[in-house]
């Protein structure tokens, strides 16, 4: 679908790029080259900017509830499309099957809720301290917003930022990552089909992202950027935006501790680690990098892992048996094996796996690694990648120091029966999200986003809404 559409969606139009040059877009699983896409330049982002603005007064001033039919007609596209659309996602992305639809169902899901919360930017009167005055708070679009996507989540992590600009009426400029343009413009495509106005939404796709966003990170009328990748990219566009003080909000990288107390469920705890660490082949911002286990169960809880990856099928993801797709490219699978490497050479037992295949695609086998400890570069830096890494805990305080000895703070789990703790926790580790015997808290309705270097800002909920609108008071005299 999207593969016949392979051109730029800019000011509702399908085009070339201005340089008429174009890239390959490689199926991990395979190798091959599956489309060609157009590879955008400043110029293309000067013309996105252009029809955004034109576009952006009519956006803000429609109707809540026009706004809202249009993200809810989208959603409801997205769902009825979810074969054709989980599967050029696992082609170019090579999550298997399932879970490329279960991303499709996800991605849809912030369209829905946000297309539903349009309706609800309330206002405020706020007691003035004259008789003769009153005060009114409003709440207005910020204006033209970029949205920069990685490709690890190549739908949600677009309709997690279209979904509120939209809804909030912003025109947005996405720019997806280089390696999964396609669900990026089959995105285009729906919003093309419910009719939304022309410039609102754009889709620049391009392999030179520095001079291709610097545009727009130079030009003012650009008044929101998002974005959603690694940290040290995340810091560059922070500094960039400080220049004409645009809105900024950042999804970046995790390192999440996932920690199995002797006293939970460890069935529970397996079965929700192995969701944790393997959704998406590792490579996900929340996965669980770092697994403590207290010493007491960490025999028993390793046995059980082990036992539960081991029966996991790695392949193509569009063979229904598979569950363990490749990694994204060559890169990937070579910091996966170096981490390994690392940690074997510094001690750890590999339990599982730990050798690459042969032949081709970007594969790495599910793996278990026990005898962790924080010398190995596995713990300090995101794997990204099917590496169950198992450190040994003994106390609460010991292991929470543990967890917090990190600049990351997006995800961290924990797995205890014990309600005092499941407090203790939530309050002490410095983390955005929380799964409290719980592998897979992600969901429209709730605030993600990290503290300390994971991020500013949150998306989904109705705290992802406030990210696009600016606070206004007027204070009314005269009275
Ligand atoms: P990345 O930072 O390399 O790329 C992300 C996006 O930024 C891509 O679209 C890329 O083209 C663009 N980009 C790269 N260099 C740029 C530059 N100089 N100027 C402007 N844009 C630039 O990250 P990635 O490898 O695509 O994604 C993986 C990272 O994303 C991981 O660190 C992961 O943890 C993080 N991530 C975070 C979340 C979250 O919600 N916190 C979600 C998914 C992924």
């Amino acid at each position: 679908m999207a593969i016949a559409n392979a051109q730029l969606f800019i000011g509702g139009e399908w085009v070339q790029s201005a340089s008429g040059t174009y890239f390959d877009v490689i199926n991990p699983a395979t190798e091959q080259v599956i489309a060609r896409v157009p590879d955008a330049g400043p110029d293309d982002m000067r013309r996105a900017i252009d029809a955004a603005h034109a576009a952006q007064a009519s956006w803000a001033d429609a109707p809540a509830a026009d706004r809202a039919q249009i993200l809810l007609r989208a959603a409801q596209q997205m769902r009825a499309q979810t074969e054709e659309l989980a599967q050029l996602m696992t082609e170019e992305e090579g999550k298997p099957l399932n879970e490329s639809r279960g991303e499709i169902a996800y991605a849809a899901s912030f369209l829905e809720w946000f297309g539903e919360e349009a309706k609800r930017v309330y206002g405020e009167i706020i007691p003035a301290s004259s008789a003769n005055k009153r005060i009114l708070v409003i709440k207005r679009p910020v204006g033209v917003s970029l949205a920069i996507t990685p490709w690890n989540f190549p739908a949600a992590m677009i309709t997690r930022k279209v979904g509120p600009a939209l809804a909030t009426g912003c025109p947005v400029i996405v720019k997806p990552s280089e390696l999964t343009p396609l669900s990026a413009l089959a995105i285009a495509k729906i919003f093309e089909d419910v009719g939304l106005p022309q410039g609102v939404l754009s889709v620049l796709t391009g392999t030179q992202p520095g001079p291709l966003v610097n545009v727009a990170m130079m030009d003012f009328s650009v008044r929101k950027i998002s974005f959603t990748g690694s940290t040290q990219v995340g810091k560059l566009l922070m500094t960039q935006a400080a220049e004409s003080m645009k809105r900024v909000s950042l999804e970046l990288g995790g390192q999440a501790p996932f920690i199995v107390f002797e006293d939970a469920d460890l069935d529970a705890a397996v079965s929700n680690a192995v969701v944790a660490k393997m959704r998406s082949v590792g490579e996900s911002c929340v996965a669980a990098n770092r697994i403590y286990v207290q010493r007491s169960v960490v025999a028993e809880f390793s046995r059980k892992l082990t036992a539960a990856l081991a029966a996991m099928h790695m392949g193509n993801g569009l063979d229904p048996n598979v569950s363990v797709g490749p990694l994204i490219d060559s890169r990937a699978v070579a910091k996966v094996a170096r981490h390994v490497a690392d940690a074997q050479e510094k001690g750890a037992r590999v339990l599982l796996g730990g050798e690459r295949p042969e032949g081709l695609g970007y594969f790495y086998p599910p793996t278990v690694l026990a005898n962790v400890d924080e010398s190995m570069l596995i713990t300090q830096e995101e794997t990204f990648g099917p590496v169950a890494a198992i450190l040994a805990f003994d106390t609460e305080e010991e292991v929470i120091a543990r967890a917090n000895n990190t600049r990351a703070g997006l995800a961290a789990y924990y797995f205890t029966r014990d309600v005092g703790r499941v407090i203790r926790l939530a309050e002490q580790l410095e983390y955005g999200i929380l799964g409290a015997n719980d592998g897979v808290p992600s969901t429209a309705q709730a605030p993600f986003g990290g503290i300390k270097e994971s991020g500013l800002g949150r998306e989904g909920s109705h705290y992802g809404m406030d990210e696009y609108l600016d606070i206004k008071y007027v204070s009314l005299g005269g009275i």
